[in-house]
This record gives C-alpha cells, structure tokens and sequence, in this order.
C-alpha cells in the first residue's frame, strides 16, 4: 500500500512525525492552538506512550498507568493531525518512504524521528525482560510476576531479581520495585553495574544513593560487567558468578535497527546524528530529537529532559522549512537538575554538585510531572488493563 494520506492532502507539504516521543508530544500540544499549514502524519507504535518521569511511580504502585501515559490519538486528532498506529520497520531516506509492520509505504516531504531508544541486550536468556518497550514492561510486572512471586513465596523459595544497569533509570527501578513487592519475605533485589551507581552524577549524590541503596536492603554489586549467562547464572568479567531467577535490564540506550539500513547518516552506535537544527548530517528533510538522535555539536546523554527542550526548537523548524525561512539551533543547558524517585515519598535532587534528599522533593517532583502531564489528554481510567 502506498499512501500519502487523505486525498484532500495530496498537494499539500506532508511532514511525518515518527514515534510519539516526548518531543512530538509536546509538539502536538503546541500545535492544538495554531496547527501548522500541512499535512501533518503522526506514526506511532502505540496509542499510549509513557512519560518517563513518572514510570518509577507506575512500578511502586504511586500512580496509575494513565496517569503516566499520553492518548496520542486524542492529542493527534485535537490539530488535525492524521493518527496511525503502525511500527515503522524501514525507511528509505533517498527515497523519502517509511515502511510499516503492516506493510504500508508512507512518503513524506518532511520527516521528524522521535522513536526514543530500547535497551542494549547484554543478557540474552530465559526470563529476561527490559523496561522498554514499557507496553510490554508494564503487563508483565502487573500480572506473570507477581504470580511467580507468589509461586516462590508458597514453597519458600528465595526469589532473586537482578537489575542490570546502575543508572538513574536502573536505582530508580529497583527502589520502585521494593516498594511494590514490600510484602514479598522471598525477594531479593540486586542491581549489577560495571561503574558504580548513578555514574555521571556528582561523588556526593552517588554516595547518597548507594547510602539509600543499603537502608532499603538492595544489593550493588559494582564492577560486575556481564560475560556470559548460562542456567540461570551470570558470570562477570572477573570472574564474579550471580545466580538469578529475573533480570530486568536497565542498561544504556540502544537504538532500533532500521535507522542504520535507512542511508541516514548514524554514529556508531546507530544513532541518527543531527547537526546544531536537529537536522540529519546526510537528508535536509529529516530531523530526529530526544534518545534516537546523535546530537554532532556536543554529547548529550540518552534522557527525556533533552527530549523535552528539543520542542520548541522542532517546532520553530518545521514551522520554517515550510515557510522558507531560517531554521534554528538547539542549545541544550550545560546542566539540569535531576529528581530520583526513593518510592517511599522521598526523592534525592541532583545538580552538578548540589545533592539533597527528602519529602518535600518528592513532593516537588509529583507537582512539576503532574503539571506536565496536565498538558495532554490522559486515557480513560481502566483502558490500559491487559
Ligand atoms: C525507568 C526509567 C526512568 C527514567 N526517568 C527519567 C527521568 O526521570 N528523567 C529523564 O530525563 N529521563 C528519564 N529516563 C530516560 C527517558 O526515558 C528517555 O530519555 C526518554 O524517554 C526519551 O524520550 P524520547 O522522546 O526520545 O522517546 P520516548 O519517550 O522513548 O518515546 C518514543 C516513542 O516512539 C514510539 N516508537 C518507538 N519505536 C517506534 C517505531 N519503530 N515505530 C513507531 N513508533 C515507535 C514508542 O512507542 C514511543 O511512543 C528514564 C528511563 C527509564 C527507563
């Protein structure tokens, strides 16, 4: 199938917008008062896509899915833009063509990747799940695990869920998951980490979290980078052995395999890279923000909060290349402050070397997500269980 959207459309400029990221989002939700004179094509995975900063709430049990997810669909369809709900699993950027799971071709004159990124598969083995893709995360942790939890505890079996990754993504998960399980006499949580935890963070912070880490009865194991797994056991680098009955990765960013088939230019790792306008190296007409993009001008780590400052910018430029005028750089901010979930109404703020801990962060935290997330349509209470 080849399409180019409604006939209607057919003259128009089409810019397709690819994965409902957080920049697309908040693209979407500025559009709402004054859409762009085009047709416009939003091309996501799924109708529901989550908002990382609250996840960790949505694993302890703090909030309810929908309270953590956007409806693209009614946030598309409320600037007139078209909503499909398809995989992209190609692209031909030569071509201006995107193909589908399903088997559509798309073409666009303008194209803007927001597909955020997967998990890098360090273990690849019998019950191992990631956290992304969170739609396949979120009904495994609600239904197959705790039913196994309740498998382990009848015959008293020690149960042993080992986090691989000690980044922010990685603590907070584990923290979330303690709390969640609280009741649970035979689980033991463990995170493995080939830096320590919270790397990148200042030497204050990654004190206070391991400190925390300790109080809540998780086990760090530091410098255990995976060599091989095999019967339920990982083997690291040096030797070290951990046996395990789940893992759940929460390792470094990776990005999906189509970007690098596509004759986009990647970094090595295959990101996109863009230039300073979040525009492709290689195809004028192609940006890409948030985890997929390689920003060229300067390393940025794999995190929302750029995904989030990158709108304003998208928007700006998108806005000109159909009005022919000068697009605009991105300048990301040196520095931003972080706010880690402890999921017991205390958070840890991180800033270069600022470092504190608390209620009253939490509490700051639960009002700047809840404030964002007051910006777009919610789903309907219940339409979320699987
Ligand atoms: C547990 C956890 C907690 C985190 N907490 C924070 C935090 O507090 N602050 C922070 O800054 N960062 C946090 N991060 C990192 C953050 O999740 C990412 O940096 C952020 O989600 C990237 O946003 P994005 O806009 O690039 O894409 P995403 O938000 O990942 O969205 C990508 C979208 O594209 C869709 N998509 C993907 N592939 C395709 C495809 N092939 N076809 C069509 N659609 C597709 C997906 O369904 C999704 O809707 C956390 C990460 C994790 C795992």
């Amino acid at each position: 199938m080849l399409r180019r959207g409604h006939s209607q459309a057919m003259k128009k400029h089409t810019i397709v917008l690819a994965g409902g990221g957080h920049t697309h989002a908040l693209l979407l939700s500025a559009l709402q008062k004054r859409p762009l004179p085009c047709h416009l094509v939003l091309l996501s995975s799924t109708r529901y896509t989550p908002y990382s900063g609250m996840l960790p709430g949505v694993i302890s049990g703090a909030y309810q899915p929908e309270e953590a997810h956007i409806d693209l669909k009614v946030l598309a369809e409320r600037c007139g833009c078209e909503f499909i709900e398809d995989d992209i699993t190609g692209l031909t950027a030569d071509r201006s063509e995107i193909i589908t799971r399903t088997g559509q071709v798309i073409q666009y004159d303008t194209l803007s990747i927001n597909t955020g990124s997967t998990q890098n598969r360090v273990i690849e083995g019998p019950d191992c799940v990631s956290i992304k893709p969170v739609n396949r995360f979120l009904p495994w942790l609600s239904s197959t695990l705790p039913e196994r939890l309740k498998r382990y505890e009848q015959q008293s079996r020690p149960f042993n869920m080992v986090i691989v990754g000690g980044g922010a993504a990685g603590v907070e998960v584990a923290m979330a998951l303690k709390a969640r399980f609280s009741a649970c006499p035979v689980l033991t949580l463990h995170i493995l980490t080939a830096n320590g935890v919270v790397a990148g963070h200042s030497p204050g912070v990654r004190r206070l979290v391991s400190k925390e880490l300790i109080q809540k009865g998780i086990q760090v194991h530091s410098d255990f980078r995976v060599l091989s797994v095999l019967d339920h056991c990982i083997t690291g680098q040096n030797g070290q052995q951990l046996t395990y009955d789940q893992v759940i990765l929460a390792t470094p960013a990776k990005p999906a395999s189509w970007p690098g088939q596509s004759g986009l230019s990647i970094d090595q790792a295959g990101f996109v890279r863009v230039n300073a306008f979040l525009q492709s190296c290689s195809h004028s007409n192609v940006f890409a923000c948030g985890d997929i993009a390689a920003f060229t001008e300067t390393s940025l780590a794999k995190c929302g909060v750029y995904a989030v400052r990158q709108a304003p910018v998208l928007h700006h430029n998108l806005t000109a290349v159909l009005s022919g005028s000068s697009l605009k750089p991105y300048q990301p901010q040196q520095q931003f402050l972080s706010l880690l979930s402890c999921a017991d109404g205390r958070a840890i703020a991180s800033k270069g070397v600022f470092r504190a801990k608390g209620s009253l962060l939490w509490l700051w935290k639960n009002r700047i997500d809840k404030r964002f997330m007051a910006q777009f349509p919610l789903p309907q209470p219940g339409s979320m269980d699987s």
